[in-house]
């Protein structure tokens, strides 16, 4: 016997007709190039999200078509997330952190028709203007009132606030805010004539231009690419149902627990995995929410969780780190009496920086873990009442592990044996499946060894799972680095180590750092009567990769420890640059 209840499609569309329904008055505020605060009401930005899809409809956007967004984390991004779906298109954003030549390689083979681009990021467009293959640029401006245009954007520029991270050269990732790629400010160097403006193409429509279409829910909604050992990225493709059960999840009171009445900062950009689905759960449910832009040092960050009664923020321990570290520095600056959850993911949470929001600043940290694969809600680590009779020291390490799984979120961890059994000690690959994990990457065969036989997705990650279930990360099989949130690839960095002329042979492993947590250390072996230093090996790597992928330091071996198939044994070489910090 069949249920019999109705048909309904679980579409993002929904949500804007929710938002338009109940919340027209909520406030979303958003920081701008030049600092200044843009303030509109959820009715404004639903009337903006139709009057963008309706533009979008005349510049022949059809029905699965993409639509590629290269932008910081503020309205127009958005109402980008909500029109390109509503008209059966696929939202594709861009991470800004990647080298020009991924860049242009995940635009290309992501199909991107339309591009919609800050003009604060028109300088990185341009690195690849030339080797993409979209047909119309669309450029973003967040402009203060009586600001004169040609100025507008470029102010920020010579401001303090900004360049935190810019100083070091060394490292990037969801934590830095001055990075080389978009670092360029002026909108004056960028931008081509047939560019368009976005805000001339809003008024140019109104929202009842839009021609609804009628979505599957099993269509793609979004799509966003994860880094891959071998170099090339792959396509994550979420569909509206997944996006909109996701979001379902995200409201759940063991998991975000977003509710109308939260005001949320995702500090997690709106380029990776989606901002953690954030902004689309705080439209369902009809929370404030507050986008930095591209301010993202922690003076910055500190002054909106202040000056908005920000309840909720998420992000990359780096920036939690940095916050601490300002909060220390400037005791009693801020009124942060609002703040509820400070959500850490991305990377392990240090147990240290957990305590230390809690006793020093009153400040609770809630550790979670995902990926772009599983968009990205996997575990939340909040104390279940079995925990109630532990030691304040024994509920921090509970605190400090991934958590347990998300309701509809399988999981199960496997090594040689077969499943390993949740005894929190043996140790295997987590493995999960749900309704928001992906079941492919997009066109590509690469990476298929992710998705196992009998379904379920493989995520490189080394576990332990207890009798509670609580996960803790304890290794990665998957031969990367993440620095302050961001992927660098070894074997990228390998082979083109390997090609020095006074390089025998490479490996690059993951280097325990106090702010960035990872960051790259190279282990060379030279070539017989040769030597090399970290300098040269830098100038080698330099004109390929990002700036901040980089190794930080150089360690010489005799030889590179390997497996009987021959493989690099890195759990050898972690165990023994265990402690290896930089010089
Ligand atoms: P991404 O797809 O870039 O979001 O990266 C996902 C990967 O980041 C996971 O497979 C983990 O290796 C790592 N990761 C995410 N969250 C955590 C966390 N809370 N602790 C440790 N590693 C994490």
């Amino acid at each position: 016997m069949r249920g019999l209840m109705m048909d309904s499609q679980l579409t993002v569309d929904k949500l804007l007709d929710r938002a338009a329904a109940l919340y027209g008055r909520r406030e979303i505020v958003s920081r701008r190039p030049d600092r200044s605060l843009h303030r509109y009401t959820v009715a404004d930005f639903v009337d903006r999200s139709w009057r963008l899809a309706a533009a979008l409809q005349r510049l022949g956007v059809r029905p699965g078509e993409r639509v590629g967004t290269l932008a910081w984390n503020h309205y127009q991004h958005l109402e980008a997330y909500f029109a390109v779906p509503s008209i059966g298109a696929v939202l594709h954003t861009l991470n800004l952190r990647l080298h020009a030549d991924d860049l242009a390689y995940i635009i290309n083979h992501g199909g991107d028709r339309v591009l919609l681009v800050d003009a604060t990021l028109l300088p990185l467009l341009e690195q690849v203007r030339e080797r993409i293959d979209v047909e119309r640029v669309v450029v973003m401006r967040q402009r203060a009132p009586g600001r004169h245009p040609a100025t507008a954007e470029v102010a920020a520029s010579a401001d303090s606030g900004d360049g935190a991270d810019s100083g070091d050269g060394a490292s990037a990732g969801e934590g830095a805010s001055g990075d080389e790629n978009a670092g360029g400010e002026s909108e004056v160097r960028g931008g081509d004539t047939d560019d368009l403006d976005y805000e001339e193409l809003l008024a140019s429509v109104t929202a009842d231009d839009v021609c609804r279409p009628r979505l599957d829910e099993y269509a793609a909604a979004a799509m966003c690419f994860t880094s891959g050992t071998t170099g090339l990225p792959k396509g994550v493709v979420y569909s509206h149902r997944s996006t909109v059960l996701h979001s379902l999840a995200l409201g759940l009171a063991e998991l975000f627990a977003i509710r109308e009445r939260s005001v949320f900062l995702p500090v997690v950009p709106m380029f990776h995995v989606n901002a953690w689905g954030a902004p689309y759960a705080c439209v369902l449910v009809g929370a404030k929410q507050v986008f930095p832009g591209k301010h993202l040092d922690a003076a910055s960050l500190c002054e909106l969780f202040a000056g908005e009664r920000v309840t909720m923020t998420a992000g990359v321990p780096t920036i939690w780190l940095d916050v601490l570290d300002h909060l220390d520095r400037n005791p009693g600056r801020y009124d942060l009496s609002a703040m509820e959850t400070m959500l850490v993911g991305g990377a392990a949470a240090p147990p240290a920086m957990i305590r230390a929001f809690e006793q020093r600043h009153g400040l609770q940290v809630i550790h979670a873990w995902g990926m772009t694969e599983t968009s990205p809600l996997g575990t939340v680590s909040r104390l279940s009442p079995e925990t109630d009779e532990l030691s304040d020291e024994d509920k921090l390490a509970v605190r400090a592990k991934q958590g347990r799984m998300a309701p509809l979120v399988e999981v199960r961890a496997r090594n040689e044996e077969g499943i390993v059994p949740w005894d929190g000690s043996t140790m295997g690959e987590l493995e999960v499946r749900g309704p928001w994990i992906a079941n492919a990457y997009y066109d590509t065969e690469q990476g298929s060894e992710n998705f196992t036989d009998d379904g379920w997705f493989r995520t490189g990650d080394i576990v332990t799972i207890d009798p509670l279930g609580y996960i803790r990360i304890e290794d990665r099989a998957k031969d990367l680095i993440k620095s302050g949130g961001e992927w660098i690839s070894s074997i990228a960095l390998e082979n083109a180590l390997m090609g020095h002329p006074k390089i025998a042979e490479a490996a690059v492993i993951a280097m325990p750092h106090e702010r960035w947590i990872e960051r790259p250390l190279a282990v060379v072996v030279p070539v017989a009567g040769e030597s090399v230093t970290l300098a040269e090996v830098r100038a080698w790597l330099e004109p390929h990769f990002a700036r901040w992928w980089l190794p930080d330091a150089l360690e010489i071996v005799d030889a590179i420890p390997r497996t009987s198939t021959g493989k690099f044994k890195k759990t050898v070489l972690r165990e023994r640059f265990r402690d290896r910090r930089l010089d």
